[in-house]
């Protein structure tokens, strides 16, 4: 085999079988069972059959963890290192992330059903930039001096919150944890973090290789269990300074409170998406259109928070887009995540298959035309496979078109006038991302002005790259940020510092 050469399906099926995954929880630069002695199953949804047994923590666990880190925020092991050499180590993390690819991503597409082109050509390579990202920033970012009066200096400095808790879900499991991990280890954080049940593999992989790459013992520690233990005891944990949360907005909702009846942690959420895809009649790639269109709602299966779920297209354009769309669905083989030429692989569990069937008949029911997909497939598989579905005759009034799906389901809506394209754009209780297609310039800039969303691409499907900041307006997000400098502000606190200087005696 040449270097370069991809894998064969068998090949990737031998190697994933001779994995042995790490399955215990990782405290202080090393890995244990959790305090209880519990262990639960996760499971190949391509397969249904079961991976391996983890480590369940619980509540007592998370004691553990944040007693680990907040004596290493104490005592200063990684927050007062030189700037230069905690840069080091957090891109040499990111360069054993790389040089560790192959296997993350055979790890990632068993456990989540992700395909493998998708672990090996976009997570894995994401997370090392991302922490790279970061790490190169750490010697690069300058605090202020402020303009007072004479005889006085006064800084703004940012300092580090101390024991930071991360909760991460289960569609981009190790470049989700990177987003959060590059910005607060950048900051000087020490961190518990809690990967989604359903995919802790590639997290615990990850943090033995940051130990690895020389980040001393207890500044990173992974705890799994359930969400309901692990992650509340994190939210109400009176000892972690702050929470990182990507998740749904129902869980988002709970750390809020988690936090009010507890220490007043800072939150910072990233939550779900209805993302609206508007097309305006003067566009004329229609071959990239189509190409972007699928990508925005087809990638990770529509598992995906900014899933461009809502395409909103005027009417004079609708059959040619759609048309456009049909034959782009042929770029779109669904099957094995472990084939190289798999686009979409399985659904994460059984449970979210039925959720997602669930919305398809609600959708069927509620009047709205199937013109592609709509079953389940492969079922002798034993994995839960749902094909690109797309959606006519969607009302705005309608559950498919209001309700987050998290699937492969596009809802398609007529337009008229730009006032109106507008509207229905907003017409929805989150803001995550939008995607506006016009040949226009004029269009372009007034839409994405007007546009209620912490991401507006033109005529693309983009969520842009590490220099810019990803998150929510209204009920997709709270007071944060991830990717770019912005990300470090929820990881911080922001010091004055202000001195009288003496005059001359
Ligand atoms: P989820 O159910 O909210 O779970 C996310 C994380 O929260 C998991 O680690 C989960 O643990 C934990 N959790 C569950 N219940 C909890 C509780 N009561 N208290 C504390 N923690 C709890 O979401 P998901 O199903 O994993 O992910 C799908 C959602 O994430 C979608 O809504 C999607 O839009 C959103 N998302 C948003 C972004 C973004 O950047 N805005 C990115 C990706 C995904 P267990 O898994 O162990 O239960
Ligand atoms: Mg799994």
């Amino acid at each position: 085999m040449t270097e370069d050469a991809v894998p064969t399906t068998l090949q990737n099926h031998a190697d994933a079988a001779a994995l042995r995954p790490r399955t215990q929880l990782f405290i202080d630069g090393g890995f244990r069972d959790a305090v209880s002695g519990r262990r639960f199953v996760t499971e190949n949804p391509a397969t249904g059959q079961p991976i391996a047994e983890i480590a369940e923590g619980g509540p007592e666990d998370i004691d553990v963890a944040v007693a680990v880190a907040r004596k290493a925020a104490d005592d200063g092991r990684w927050s007062r290192m030189s700037p230069a050499d905690r840069k080091a180590i957090l891109v040499r993390w990111a360069s054993l992330i790389e040089e560790n690819g192959r296997e993350i991503s055979l790890l990632e597409t068993i456990d989540s059903g992700k395909p493998i082109g998708d672990t090996i050509g976009i997570d894995v390579p994401e997370t090392g930039n991302c922490i790279r990202w970061h790490a190169e920033a750490i010697d690069k970012l300058y605090g202020q001096v402020a303009p007072s009066p004479e005889g006085t200096v006064a800084m703004v400095t940012k300092e580090p919150l101390g024991v930071v808790g991360l909760v991460i879900p289960w569609n981009y499991p190790i470049m989700m944890a990177a987003w959060k991990l590059g910005p607060s280890l950048a900051t000087g954080n020490t961190v518990v973090i809690k990967p989604a049940s359903a995919t802790a593999l590639s997290l615990l992989r990850a943090a033995e290789l940051a130990s690895e790459a020389g980040l001393p013992d207890g500044v990173l520690n992974v705890v799994t269990g359930p969400g309901s233990r692990v992650g509340e005891a994190i939210g109400r944990h009176m000892d972690i300074d702050g929470v990182g949360f990507t998740g749904s907005t129902e869980v988002g909702r709970r750390f809020l409170t988690y936090a009010g009846e507890s220490n007043l942690k800072r939150v910072a959420l990233e939550l779900g998406g209805k993302s609206p895809q508007v097309v305006f009649g003067d566009y004329t790639d229609l071959e990239g259109l189509a190409a972007n269109m699928a990508f925005a709602i087809f990638w990770n299966m529509g598992e995906n928070c900014s899933a461009g779920s809502r395409l909103i297209v005027h009417r004079s354009a609708k059959d040619r887009v759609l048309e456009a769309l049909r034959a782009e669905l042929a770029n779109w083989p669904v099957g094995d995540p472990l084939d190289p030429a798999t686009k979409i692989g399985a659904l994460i569990s059984k449970t979210h298959l039925e959720q997602v069937l669930g919305y398809i008949d609600i959708g069927e029911s509620e009047g709205a035309r199937v013109v592609a997909g709509g079953n389940r497939i492969l079922q002798e598989t034993g994995g839960y496979f749902v094909p690109p579905t797309v959606f006519d005759n969607v009302r705005p009034d309608m559950r498919i078109y209001r309700e987050e799906i998290f699937g492969p389901v596009l809802t398609v809506l007529e337009f008229d006038t730009e006032a109106e394209a507008v509207a229905l754009a907003n017409d929805t209780e989150y803001g995550l991302a939008s995607s506006v297609y016009t040949n226009d310039l004029n269009i372009a800039h007034r839409v994405a002005r007007e546009i209620k969303a912490g991401t507006v691409s033109v005529n693309c499907y983009s969520e842009g790259d590490m220099t810019v900041p990803f998150g929510g307006y209204k009920m997709s997000g709270f007071s944060g940020h991830d990717k770019s400098a912005h990300a470090h502000d929820q990881y911080t606190e922001t010091k004055t510092t202000w001195i009288q200087v003496a005059p001359r005696p």
